[in-house]
């Protein structure tokens, strides 16, 4: 079994192949022990380790939504305490000042409405980009049990499945598409 499972599919030899997670741990180990002089060098991973690392899924930003948001509700409480200021001060005379000119008191009502109603909008989008995130993270993480399972050839930079009956293999920069297509 084991004379065939870990041999490189192109240059069918096993000289050069490691277990990538072992060239993970040997990447960001020897970065952490380097001290000749690079002490403090963010470059701790090698470039092969990073590329091979099964990182977690990058969260969706969504700092927009929440400034968005954060503006909408300010707005509506502004136009909000003004409109009950303006009706505070005409109290006095409600039907002669708002009656005959009920289109600015509409307008002035209607935008705390409508920033709310925007609000809850950016609300829903968000809960449902969550649950997105969520389910490609359960899909992300469904990745590491064959992750765990990969080979990386020195001599020729692709990555392969073990057991896999066909042989295939992926070029390492394409590590996460041969992953998604073997889980
Ligand atoms: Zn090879």
């Amino acid at each position: 079994m084991s004379e065939w499972s870990d041999v490189c599919p192109l240059c069918h030899k096993n000289d050069q192949v490691q277990k990538v997670t072992s060239v993970v741990a040997s990447g960001s180990l020897s970065g952490h022990h380097s001290v000749e002089g690079y002490e403090g060098h963010s470059s701790s991973q090698t470039d092969l380790s990073s590329k091979l690392a099964f990182g977690p899924l990058p969260e969706p930003n969504d700092a927009a939504g929440c400034i968005g948001m954060g503006c909408l509700f300010i707005v509506a409480l502004v136009v909000a305490a003004f409109a009950v200021f303006v009706t505070a001060n005409t109290k006095g005379s409600v039907s002669g000042a708002i009656s005959s000119n009920m289109t600015p008191f509409v307008l002035i009502v209607s935008i705390p409405v409508v920033c709310l109603v925007i609000i809850f909008l950016i609300a829903r989008v968000r809960a449902n980009n969550r649950k997105d995130f969520k389910k490609s993270q359960a899909a992300h993480e469904r990745m590491r049990a064959p992750w765990e399972r990969l080979y990386y050839c020195h001599r020729n930079d692709v990555v392969f499945l073990p057991d896999q009956d066909s042989r295939s293999y992926a070029d390492a920069g394409k590590m996460m598409t041969y992953l998604r297509a073997h889980t």
